[in-house]
């Protein structure tokens, strides 16, 4: 990783990933418009993860809920209570803030689990200062609901509010039941999601990270209430190592370690083979696709951070260059919004047992919950290198993942006189890979303009293409060259997109 995030902003910007929404207007703060490269690479981002965790899990399903739905769902699910932030204004300049951000940027506290009372009391003892005029006159602390309201119909009033949704979870319960009964779903089983979700952030920063519209991609994984601790898939990850920052080893201010998920579990450091399995699989998602994995740790919430339903809580963490931050939290819900919903819909929400011939409320043992703008930004991150070309200029390679990248393949002709042929070529791969056909411009340069957006391999058509039948395919991360025929290409380019090494594809060609 070697820019920071403002950098990263304006890199998507440049090349057409992300731009600011509604630039044209001075941009909204808070809100991000993908552009052609980027949003094809979300779309592939958020296929992987739907074929990973929904086509190829026999234990799980996937819904596509509204995003405005019947306002008692964030009655019920705790939303228009307390899903807020707690902000402070400023009394000279008007400011408004987050108390937590202020707080932590400026004593270096953790603040999560704090009340407004807590706050008033630090801001107050510890001379805070307003983070724009630098005044300490701030006010009370206020708690600010982050749910956004709109109206639903002809008429605007109390009666006709309604919220968008602020996660895509609650859908999955308010489904419960008919999800159940019409997929023959037996426990555990997952209920899976992806989709907008919308919090009207107080204060939106670091780019993609924190957005007031986003997209999130979520499961709630059911199972029975005196199973809640039976993992029949532990065997699956017990060998796969992370990087484990426990409460303990954080309230004793040591270091991370790396050690085996079955190690963890045989030392009690997690507790529960669900979170040990459900870590695992998420942490792998990320690695499959071409993160780097010493960027992620799993970080066990401490006593003072849990909610309190939950009795174990572990984040996956990346390391932003900002700080590791949290990517999904894997968490113990019990049966808390099932229980939620069926005291305010007043229907039942349990489910009949066939092995224990009982009914039962099912738990959530995890709800890996992650953001799709946030995993985009990993991967752009890990990506992102730059090396020498051969005039000694340092030049951008990005090197995702071949089965992310947006551009999988770009045809180029050698000289315009060769359209003819490098059009039947591209017309020969085109319906088996996104590809991209680029004709201006020097080769060198167009080669340069296909490693910035992270495009794996340039097929070039050249004389010995019409006169030998032969094609140029040259490497995003290591610039070789091999050739190969053209009858072959189809056949090379899978090899090489389902893992095969680039120079086993053709005969290399000589500098
Ligand atoms: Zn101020």
């Amino acid at each position: 990783m070697a820019i920071n995030i403002d950098e990263m902003a304006v890199f998507c910007k440049k090349k057409g990933f992300v731009y600011p929404s509604s630039e044209i207007y001075g941009g909204f703060s808070g809100f991000f418009d993908y552009g052609p490269l980027g949003a094809q690479l979300k779309r592939n981002i958020m296929n992987s993860w739907w074929k990973y965790h929904v086509q190829d899990k026999e234990d799980m399903v996937g819904i596509d809920g509204s995003i405005i739905c019947n306002p008692k769902v964030w009655v019920a699910s705790g939303h228009v209570g307390g899903f807020g932030d707690v902000m402070v204004a400023c009394k000279k300049c008007n400011e408004n803030m987050r108390a937590d951000h202020i707080v932590e940027d400026q004593l270096g506290v953790q603040a999560e689990g704090l009340s407004s009372e807590d706050f008033d009391k630090l801001i107050k003892e510890k001379d805070v200062k307003c983070t724009k005029c630098g005044s300490d006159e701030l006010g009370d602390c206020k708690v600010f609901n982050l749910l956004f309201k709109t109206f639903v119909g002809p008429v605007e009033g109390d009666k006709a509010v309604a919220y968008l949704r602020g996660e895509t979870a609650q859908l999955i319960f308010a489904n419960f039941k008919n999800v159940v009964e019409t997929s023959r779903l037996k426990l555990p089983f997952g209920i899976a999601q992806m989709g907008k979700a919308f919090r009207n952030e107080i204060a939106p920063r670091n780019f993609l990270f924190r957005l007031r519209e986003f997209e999130q991609m979520e499961i709630e994984y059911f199972v029975h209430p005196d199973k809640e601790k039976e993992c029949p898939y532990v065997d699956e990850i017990k060998d796969y190592e992370l990087l484990v920052y426990s409460a303990e080893m954080q309230e004793n201010e040591k270091e991370p370690v790396l050690m085996k998920a079955s190690v963890a579990l045989e030392k009690g450091i997690i507790t529960n083979g669900w979170h040990a399995f459900w870590l695992v699989t998420e942490t792998k998602w990320f690695e499959e696709l071409g993160a780097c994995k010493e960027n992620f740790r799993i970080r066990q919430h401490r006593k003072d951070e849990m909610a309190h339903y939950s009795s174990d809580c572990w984040d996956l963490e990346y390391k932003f260059p900002f700080g590791w931050k949290e990517l999904q939290g894997i968490a113990d819900r019990s049966d808390f919004d099932l229980q939620q919903h069926m005291k305010h819909s007043k229907k039942d929400m349990s489910i009949f047992d066939e092995e224990t011939k009982k009914k039962v409320v099912p738990f959530v043992v995890a709800e890996p919950s992650l953001g799709v703008d946030r995993a985009f930004l990993v991967f752009m991150f890990d990506a992102y290198s730059t090396r020498k070309d051969e005039k000694g200029n340092e030049v951008t390679v990005l090197k995702l993942n071949p089965k992310i990248a947006p551009v999988q393949v770009a045809v180029l002709p050698l000289i315009n006189k060769l359209q003819d042929k490098a059009r039947e070529v591209f017309a020969t791969v085109k319906n088996n890979f996104n590809c991209f056909y680029d004709k201006s411009g020097s080769v060198g340069r167009r080669y340069a303009r296909m490693d910035e957006i992270g495009t794996p391999i340039c097929v070039t058509v050249d004389f010995d293409t019409l006169e030998k039948g032969v094609l140029t395919l040259r490497n995003r991360d290591t610039a070789k060259q091999v050739r190969v025929k053209i009858e072959d290409l189809n056949e090379k380019l899978n090899l090489f997109f389902a893992g095969e090494d680039f120079e086993n594809l053709g005969t290399a060609v000589e500098k």
